[in-house]
């Protein structure tokens, strides 16, 4: 519930002083008036009391000497009572007390009336009266905490607040569709705060990518997947957070009920358990694994006001099937037994495969092992039949190789066929190869059906508010209107034209990296999500500046070194954005 800018005036007592006994003793009757509203006359309100027994005070029936007042536009406000003593011929004024409220605070488009919360004692010569003010918050009229938000006006890209003890301050909330977040000078521009403006805290840290770790655990994906109720769970949802708030003596919490979370279309996404409140919510869509994409938007309320929003596209996840094979040469010298064998095992393929789909996630897709494990002894350009071991796991192969085919592998080595599958994605795992230090590189994929150019890249074009990764103008108040993002696509790519025409592959090179470790996996991981993303057909988000311009450079030049796609492997290159997430799962690659 938005910030309704009410007070309650609740009157509680009046008294009447001992010191003037002598024109306070008899019978009287009060009065009150809250701006133009009166009490004291109706039935049940009527407010009497007859000192001569003894008494000198009426405690007043709080539920009919209440009223509430909206504080917005109001420029001041009198609270006042009034006495009389009741005589037999004719009634004698005894007094009058009177409060005038007159601070008023300015906030964008409109003033708010500053009525203190307390109990106020008002007194005149022969009485006082006492009466609580209480402001309404999210609906509950008490005695809130004096930093609490009484009050909210969203402008340009903030919103300006009002607390209860009569501070207003301007307040800044995004939702970055990048993580790692990108260096503030890199950002969409912000309101402008005054100088001795609180700072602000910052959230949207790189995830920890562990095989142990959850296919959530990269926040603000730009694909929100579709999950059936039973399905949705805390560590499969789309975990989305505010990236960054000022200022930061807000204190938002996980769950804080100040924020609130919604949905367009609201049909089609669900809060995982109902909850759309605090920093970070956990959210699904509705459908099947057959409803074609589309674009949601969720929107960021502070105490009702709109300020922050995120925009995501809506679809089942998509399964890739992945052959992987292991590259085995002959045994090197004793000094060197592995120089031709990758150290890489079949459970470790099967941890980098995770981390790959925790980075893939971000875009609904996943590698899946391939069931079909029928084997491919055809030797690449003739000869006995190739030697090929199955694991102990279903999809992953050892193969033997002569030795230059897997320590400086040739990049377009026909052997890279050996053991594939027709139409699914394929592994080849190599000691090193001759493109130098890369550590992977996707060799062979299908032409995009969206292509639109006979030559190798065309355009993707991509709207919608706020733009993908916020690249600028980015629609973000106070940042002007998004604009049509045209992001450089490769169509198809084949290394070798002997290669056959239904094989798809990459390339994972070991070279000095011990996958077995914690930064192996990791890397790996991430390499895999990076060549997966050119098998189907995106390029490079931001090129190594030597060969910028190039087949491969997307030339989007936004984000500087988050996105898994930037040519190096970055530990900060972990985000897939909204209009690599379209390309991709609409590749001919994914069944
Ligand atoms: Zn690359």
């Amino acid at each position: 519930m938005p910030a309704d800018e009410q007070i309650r005036i609740t009157f509680l007592r009046i008294n009447l002083h001992e010191s003037s006994r002598r024109r306070t003793s008899g019978r009287f009757r009060f009065t009150a008036r809250v701006g133009g509203q009166r009490f004291g006359q109706a039935e049940g309100q009527v407010a009497q009391v007859d000192t001569r027994g003894g008494t000198m005070q009426i405690d007043l029936e709080p539920l009919n000497w209440t009223c509430d007042v909206r504080v917005a536009g109001l420029e001041r406000l009198e609270i006042r009572a009034d006495g009389q003593k009741l005589r037999r011929i004719r009634n004698r004024h005894l007094g009058t007390t009177r409060h005038r409220f007159t601070q008023v605070l300015t906030i964008p488009g409109t003033n708010l009336l500053h009525v203190p919360q307390r109990t106020y004692q008002d007194s005149c010569r022969h009485f006082t009266v006492r009466y609580r003010v209480e402001t309404c918050i999210r609906d509950r009229f008490q005695m809130h905490m004096p930093y609490r938000v009484f009050a909210t006006r969203a402008h340009s890209g903030g919103v300006t607040y009002t607390t209860v003890s009569g501070l207003v301050r301007l307040s800044r909330t995004e939702i970055c569709p990048v993580i790692p977040v990108p260096p503030a000078t890199t950002l969409p521009p912000r309101p402008v705060f005054p100088t001795t403006a609180t700072a602000s805290r910052s959230l949207g840290n790189a995830a920890v990518l562990t095989p142990s770790a959850s296919i959530n655990t990269i926040k603000n994906p730009a694909c929100i997947p579709i999950l059936s109720n039973r399905q949705a769970n805390g560590n499969n949802t789309a975990h989305l957070t505010v990236t960054y708030y000022r200022p930061w003596i807000l204190f938002f919490r996980a769950d804080d009920p100040r924020l609130e979370w919604s949905a367009e279309p609201a049909n089609r996404i669900r809060f995982l358990n109902n909850d759309n409140h605090g920093l970070s919510v956990k959210v699904y869509g509705t459908g099947s694994s057959t409803s074609a994409d589309i674009d949601v938007t969720f929107t960021l309320k502070f105490e009702g006001e709109e300020c922050a929003k995120f925009r995501a596209v809506l679809g089942p996840i998509k399964t890739i099937p992945c052959r992987f094979n292991i590259f085995k040469g002959p045994p090197g010298p004793t000094a060197d037994p592995l120089r031709h064998r990758p150290r890489a095992t079949p459970e470790d393929i099967q941890r980098q495969m995770h981390i790959a789909n925790i980075v893939l996630r971000q875009s609904g897709i996943q590698l899946q092992l391939d069931s079909n494990t029928t084997l491919n002894t055809t030797r690449p350009g003739g000869g006995p039949a190739l030697s090929v071991t199955a694991s102990a796991i279903a999809g992953i192969y050892t193969i033997t190789v002569p030795s230059g085919q897997t320590r400086n592998a040739p990049w377009n080595s026909i052997w890279l066929q050996s053991n594939y599958r027709a139409n699914i994605m394929n592994f080849c795992y190599l000691k090193s190869s001759t493109l130098g230090d890369a550590l992977g590189f996707a060799f062979k994929w299908p032409e995009h059906p969206d292509s639109t150019s006979a030559n190798n890249r065309w355009d993707f074009e991509e709207n919608g508010t706020p733009s993908t990764s916020w690249i600028q103008p980015s629609g973000n108040p106070p940042d002007t209107a998004a604009e049509t993002v045209t992001m450089k696509v490769i169509a198809g790519y084949k290394c070798n034209n002997a290669l056959p025409a239904n094989l798809n592959g990459m390339a994972v090179v070991e070279r000095d990296n011990d996958p077995s470790t914690a930064d192996g996996r990791k890397l790996y991981g991430r390499v895999i999500a990076h060549e997966v993303g050119h098998m189907l057909s995106l390029g490079h988000r931001i090129e190594n500046p030597a060969i910028a311009g190039g087949d491969y450079d997307d030339e989007l030049t936004f984000p500087p070194r988050q996105n898994v796609m930037l040519w190096n492997a970055a530990d900060t290159a972990q985000d897939f954005d909204i209009a690599q997430t379209k390309v991709m799962r609409s590749s001919a690659l994914i069944p």
